[in-house]
């Protein structure tokens, strides 16, 4: 088959799954059926729309029952999320925080805001997640604990935390990166922003680290328009964390009274109030998305060169954004299948230019990074907003 006949059966494929769909079907849309103009208009007729407001509480509760984490903290975005995570993880300027390069910028920006450093990471092809194996090995040549801190003996810099992620909301592999953070005394932090109703080893994710951070901005599995949320377990970082993000301002009835230099990062009430209605629907999207990925499943079983990103057995994963993974060799017909995708009004994107290669960050410590150089060119998302099966659903 040559490779123009390989692409149309890929496109064939994807439509025959999609047989309903408009002339542009988007990579992921919001999905507003519930109860978010009823909430939202009811922030706008009480004049609560700003930082004050009973949804932010709400929505807070609410996130923390779901995801089964004590405490979460709603805040603007996902990165500011991150940030505070990182903060409250005690990382300081010129330490060093190892992240997987295969993730969004947000990732890594987090780190740079709190004046640390990323080091990078590798990523392992059943996940997309950090290689574990590799890391392991990675940290027994260059780091060292010493009085109880990590340090990197090639910059002689403390290696304070790691970071996973869970990419297109797919877990990595906890368990081995849980011991590696013992082993070598490091926080771990969850970047748990792809990863909303996705569970590793029956717990969902956000309960793993210290801390987690969750994002809601448009493209996600639920939107608030932006925000995020700090998921831990901790009473007194779910208190240090709601004090840093209000300003680090004194409760009082009157007085303007804060105690640190704190960060206007709260949830506005109105954002909060679409995160409440949305979040009643999380189910249902849930099981739209688990349809889809099940449908592509088997449309895309037959191709060659091609396979598709499934959930690792030890996981449950939200299906985020489903992803077509190309066989090495086919890795240079990949802007090929883009550009008849997206001119089939099916829109498709690659994963991230590996974070190592940005400009801001391309000094940064790392490890060799095969993998993730090797899958940032032959992984490719495909559309999968849950309303695309909201037909097919009976209730
Ligand atoms: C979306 C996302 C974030 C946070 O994004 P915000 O747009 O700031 O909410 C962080 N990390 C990853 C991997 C993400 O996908």
């Amino acid at each position: 088959m040559n490779q123009t006949a390989w692409m149309e059966s890929v496109r064939a494929a994807i439509e025959q799954v999609l047989p309903d769909r408009k002339p542009f079907t988007p990579l992921h849309e919001p999905y507003f059926a519930g109860n978010e103009w009823e909430y939202v208009k009811s922030c706008l007729d009480t004049g609560w729309v700003s930082s004050v407001g009973e949804y932010v509480t709400r929505f807070g509760q609410e996130l923390a029952a779901y995801t089964g984490a004590k405490y979460a903290i709603p805040v603007v975005n996902g990165t500011a999320a991150l940030q505070i995570c990182l903060l409250l993880a005690g990382v300081e300027t010129g330490d060093e925080v190892l992240i997987p390069s295969l993730s969004f910028v947000a990732t890594a920006n987090a780190v740079a805001y709190c004046g640390a450093i990323p080091h990078f990471v590798d990523s392992e092809e059943r996940s997309l997640g950090i290689d574990a194996a590799k890391l392991e090995r990675y940290l027994t040549e260059i780091a060292i604990v010493e009085q109880g801190e990590c340090r990197n003996r090639l910059t002689g810099r403390k290696i304070k935390a790691l970071v996973p992620m869970h990419t297109f909301g797919h877990p990595v592999d906890l368990d081995p990166l849980l011991a590696i953070c013992d082993t070598y005394n490091l926080e771990l932090i969850e970047d748990a922003a792809e990863s909303l109703g996705s569970s590793y080893k029956g717990v969902h994710t956000g309960n793993f680290g210290k801390l987690a951070a969750l994002s809601f901005n448009g493209n996600k599995v639920i939107t608030t328009g932006g925000g995020g949320a700090i998921l831990t377990n901790d009473e007194f970082l779910a208190r240090e964390a709601r004090h840093l993000t209000t300003t680090a301002k004194v409760p009082h009835e009157w007085a303007f009274i804060h105690d640190r230099v704190g960060y206007n990062y709260r949830l506005p009430n109105l954002n909060a109030a679409l995160g409440c209605a949305q979040l009643e629907q999380l189910p249902r999207f849930l099981d739209q998305k688990r349809q889809l990925a099940d449908r592509y499943r088997e449309a895309l079983r037959p191709l060659a060169g091609i396979s598709f990103l499934e959930e690792p057995n030890y996981a449950r994963s939200n299906y985020w954004l489903n992803a077509l993974v190309l066989d090495r060799p086919l890795a240079a017909h990949r802007d090929e299948l883009l550009r008849m995708l997206n001119d089939a009004g099916l829109m498709s994107r690659p994963l991230w230019e590996p974070l190592h290669r940005l400009p801001m960050y391309d000094h940064c410590p790392r490890m060799p990074l095969e993998t993730a150089e090797s899958l940032a060119a032959r992984v490719v998302n495909i559309p999968s907003s849950p309303q695309l099966m909201a037909s097919h659903t009976t209730n």
